[in-house]
């Protein structure tokens, strides 16, 4: 069948582009072949063929004085908020046949806007305007939306990293007010639903709010020339699993309706009528990917068991609730460690115990008893400070080296209530599952004791306040990431019920390299004899009391660094989920024999660069 398309909303010179596609991916076009770079956002592979689409532009909205009396303007905008309303409603019922992690971010998004509409600041100024000043509904709603939108995005000598969250606000001001002005001037929204399926989306511009009607089973693939790597529609194109590429340049001056694409939403790389040798490699990388897959797939059911029969545990790091599905699709058996700092968006204000509870009560139950290793917040460094602004924590926020300063439990120490909060908040969710309490940032013993008083009369009170918790705490463990822990770990084994190595921080402080900066990255790795002696200082004292420990730093997500950390003993791992399979993968090759060999042989090398080759070189 012939590609069927129309293009209501097409401008002129869209129009004078088109010529009739052939829906044939297995020709290539006979124009020259031609490659953009853009921000992959989205991993996948795709050869499939472009559809344009294009916003039908609002009229130009002037601030003139209303006709009609400022009542029934009034009226009017209560009728275009009432309707915008109804129609981010039927939104929210179609999201039920989404994945799980487009749905949880999409049902966010949704939740803001409706609350933007509800007697907020917008809607309250944009009705006096039509009282004080007689203007229309729509010059009301473009100049407060204008107004707001300008207060809560950038601001000149903003921090970097409040940045992009101003950004956001400001996008959800132009969206909702977007929303509105359409239903007031009745110019309609663009429709995904007329794009022929299995096509490529080719758009100047994708708004969140797009994002959330795109089908997965119905677009291929998405392109826009606007966007970037962490904004809203990003993260909600990557939660539905689309591959998608962002911020193409000159993307809609280039792509014509129809035109053969290869879109690669890994490398951000989009080939525009590609030739038949690079439409040949293209057709490979994707049957790579589809073995790759239902590869992921089989191994997820079969179990982290070494050839000569050890049970490896495969743990996920998380930071969001989001990440939940894949963890599961992966096959953790339990979550190493829960980044807390980056679970409550910095954006709005830290939820009180309270709002913290249902999140961590949530996520809890969500696990279904498997471990959930609940880290308190690790502020400080690059992370949250953001927050520890907002929150008033100025000297903290503001100073010099943050890395090497009042971060981790350090801070929270000498911010108690923000502690006892989050430990109040985690005890009453532990009653859900199977929880354990995990303390960032450890360099000496008097720290860990004054926690553990701490979690223990927050115990207390939870109990006086009528709370039923179970007889005995969730499990309180700490961090090994500081030389100083590592050094003192025969007299932190008495205050901590488990060890978790933070292999990223432990290298920072180690080498005395910035984990962050670019420059002296080569210096960077956990590969280094200094790192090896202190791992295994902990694991020794972990084996000899009994204490259960796990290597939750990037480190447990290479496959050969695993191999040579259980020739030093240890058999637990916490990874991003994404890592897991390749991880599992690779244990389910080894016997424990080959890893008590990489490990006797690594201990005795002192050249770091040697070290790396050995581990390189194993199984390879
Ligand atoms: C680490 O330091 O290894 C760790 C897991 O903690 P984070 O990366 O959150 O600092
Ligand atoms: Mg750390």
């Amino acid at each position: 069948m012939p590609w069927s398309f129309s293009f209501p909303t097409a401008s002129a010179n869209v129009i004078k582009r088109l010529r009739r596609p052939s829906n044939d991916i297995t020709l290539p076009d006979d124009r020259p072949m031609k490659i953009l770079q853009g921000t992959g956002i989205s991993a996948g592979v795709v050869i499939a063929r472009a559809s344009l689409t294009f916003e039908r532009p609002l009229p130009v909205i002037e601030s003139l004085p209303s006709p009609l009396t400022a009542e029934a303007e009034s009226a009017r905008l209560d009728q275009a908020i009432a309707l915008t309303l109804k129609q981010l409603k039927k939104l929210r019922g179609k999201l039920s046949g989404l994945p799980d992690e487009g749905r949880i971010e999409i049902d966010a998004m949704l939740t803001v806007y409706e609350h933007m509409l509800s007697h907020s600041r917008l809607v309250r100024a944009a009705h006096r305007r039509l009282n004080e000043d007689g203007l229309t509904a729509e010059a009301a709603v473009q100049l407060e939306s204008d107004i707001l939108a300008a207060q809560a995005g950038p601001q000149p000598g903003m921090p970097e990293e409040e940045i992009e969250g101003a950004r956001r606000r400001e996008g959800e001001f132009r969206e909702v007010a977007r929303r509105l002005l359409r239903n007031l001037t009745g110019v309609s929204f663009r429709a995904f639903s007329d794009i022929p399926g299995g096509s490529i989306l080719v758009a100047e511009q994708i708004r969140p709010a797009d994002a959330a009607v795109i089908d997965p089973n119905r677009i291929a693939a998405v392109l826009s020339e606007g966007g970037g790597a962490t904004d809203h529609t990003a993260i909600m194109l990557r939660a539905l699993n689309v591959p998608a590429v962002l911020a193409v340049p000159n993307l809609t001056d280039l792509v014509e309706e129809g035109s053969l694409l290869i879109v690669d939403g890994s490398s951000g790389q989009v080939v525009i009528s590609p030739d038949s040798a690079t439409l040949a490699e293209a057709r490979s990388a994707m049957a790579e990917e589809a073995k790759e897959r239902k590869g992921i797939g089989r191994l997820r059911r079969l179990p982290s068991r070494m050839v000569s029969g050890e049970d490896i545990e495969l743990l996920a790091n998380i930071e969001l609730t989001n990440e939940l599905p894949l963890l599961h699709r992966n096959g953790a058996t339990g979550i190493g460690l829960l980044r807390t700092e980056f679970l409550f968006d910095e954006t709005e204000p830290l939820p009180d115990e309270d709002g913290q509870y249902e999140a961590y009560a949530e996520l809890v139950a969500d696990m279904q008893g498997m471990t959930t290793t609940i880290r308190v917040l690790d502020w400080g460094g690059e992370k949250g400070l953001a927050r520890l602004r907002q929150l008033g924590i100025h000297d903290e926020a503001e100073e010099e080296n943050p890395a090497l300063g009042v971060r981790g439990l350090r801070l929270l120490l000498r911010h108690p209530e923000i502690l006892e909060a989050q430990l109040c908040a985690i005890l009453r969710a532990s009653v859900e599952g199977n929880c354990r309490i995990l303390l960032p940032m450890i360099s000496s013993v008097n720290e860990v004791i004054a926690a553990r008083q701490i979690y223990e009369r927050c115990a207390r009170r939870l109990r006086r306040r009528g709370v039923k918790l179970s007889g005995e705490l969730p499990p309180l463990g700490i961090m090994i990431e500081t030389p100083a822990a590592a050094l003192t770990v025969g007299a932190l084994v008495r205050q901590a019920d488990f060890f978790a190595l933070g292999t990223n921080d432990l290298t920072m402080y180690t080498l005395a390299v910035d984990r962050s900066a670019a420059m002296g990255s080569e210096l960077y790795t956990a590969l280094h004899p200094s790192l090896l002696k202190l791992l295994r200082l902990s694991v020794d004292e972990a084996l000899r009391s009994h204490r259960p420990i796990c290597v939750c730093g990037e480190m447990a997500a290479d496959p050969r660094s695993v191999a040579l950390l259980i020739g030093m003993g240890l058999r637990s791992f916490s990874m991003s989920a994404a890592s897991i399979p390749a991880v599992k993968r690779m244990i389910r090759s080894l016997s424990i024999e080959a890893c008590d060999d990489l490990y006797r042989r690594a201990i005795l090398v002192e050249d770091p660069i040697e070290l790396t080759k050995l581990v390189r070189n194993f199984a390879s």
